[in-house]
């Protein structure tokens, strides 16, 4: 059997289009499945859409309220009966045509089968951020992350249970999958413009997002405040040294407003920064140390219901 994975928050008008969609493909391909929606809070009747499908595949977890698409995956991930899951977007741009070609790689020995997104068709203003992340998170990171690989991809059961012995709280999915490892194929597809509802993402969210991957993964960034304290630091040393030796030939001459300012500005900002970064990883180790659920359950579907008691 294979589990397909849907996060939604607020797809009500997509949830029946992608079922039908995945019923489609799944008819063809030979084998069992079943659909987990993850409803992430929705407040759109998204529940209600996913309560009127046919009970005999789709099951259900409701949040209690927003914790995200990244607590939502655990949670599908976690009740997944399959051999391998699928994680797919509820708002059609991940189209459920490639199911087929993910399960042939998977049959054909993939651990992983990855659907990249290639860039046509995606807006410059997204395109630019999205380099631009990419370039500092393979610079300062262990887990190497290629753009428009995202979270639209088949995992064994094998990932899957890798992924669920993570028990970190800060999840940063992708750089999750690359950091289990195991082999990985990837294939193709075309950027989709969505068609109903709203990218729940912007600018800043974007950017937190950023940070999140870059320190989720290694302490780095902490090594760059080190190196450029030293670098600082040697620097300084040079010109005081030089100073020192032109004081003793020609004498103190004008008094050195401008050096004084540029010295305080130049390290004010570096010792700014470093504690921004350590920041940080403080705020990190405070989230963890709490070591909370990923998410809260207020309704699930009754077969689940009834799995969690024999688990009890
Ligand atoms: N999503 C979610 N929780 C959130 C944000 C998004 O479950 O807090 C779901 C959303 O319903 C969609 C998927 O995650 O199925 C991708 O979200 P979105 O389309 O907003 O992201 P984008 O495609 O713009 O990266
Ligand atoms: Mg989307």
């Amino acid at each position: 059997m294979i589990t397909i994975i849907v996060p939604v928050l607020n797809e009500a008008s997509n949830i029946p289009i992608l079922d039908e969609s995945v019923k489609k493909v799944m008819s063809v391909i030979n084998l069992d499945h079943e659909i987990i929606f993850i409803d992430d809070g929705s407040r759109d009747g998204t529940l209600n859409a996913i309560k009127k499908l046919d009970d005999n595949y789709s099951r259900f977890i409701s949040f209690s309220r927003n914790f995200g698409k990244e607590a939502a995956i655990v949670a599908g991930l976690e009740h997944a009966r399959g051999e391998a899951a699928i994680i797919m977007d509820g708002d059609l741009q991940h189209p459920a045509s490639l199911i087929t070609e993910m399960i042939d790689q998977y049959r054909a020995g993939y651990d992983q089968v990855v659907a990249r997104r290639n860039k046509n068709g995606e807006p410059m203003r997204r395109r630019i951020p999205s380099n631009i992340f990419y370039k500092l998170m393979n610079y300062t990171s262990t887990v190497h992350l290629e753009d428009g690989e995202g979270d639209f991809r088949l995992i064994s059961r094998k990932v899957i249970d890798s992924i669920l012995l993570l028990s970190e709280n800060n999840r940063f999915s992708k750089g999750i999958f690359e950091w289990v490892g195991f082999n990985k194929k990837v294939i193709e597809f075309d950027h989709i413009h969505r068609t109903s509802g709203r990218s729940t993402f912007n600018p800043l969210k974007l950017a937190d997002y950023a940070i999140d991957g870059i320190s989720a993964y290694n302490h780095r960034p902490l090594r760059i405040c080190f190196y450029l304290g030293l670098m600082v630091l040697l620097i300084s040393l040079a010109y005081i040294a030089y100073m020192l030796v032109n004081i003793v030939i020609n004498g103190v001459d004008v008094p050195g407003y401008f050096t004084i300012i540029a010295s305080l500005l130049l390290l004010g900002s570096i010792q700014l920064f470093s504690l921004g970064i350590i920041g940080e990883y403080v705020g990190r180790i405070y989230i963890e140390t709490k070591s909370r659920p990923k998410y809260i359950v207020r309704e699930q579907s009754d077969s689940m219901a009834q799995e969690e008691e024999k688990i009890r």
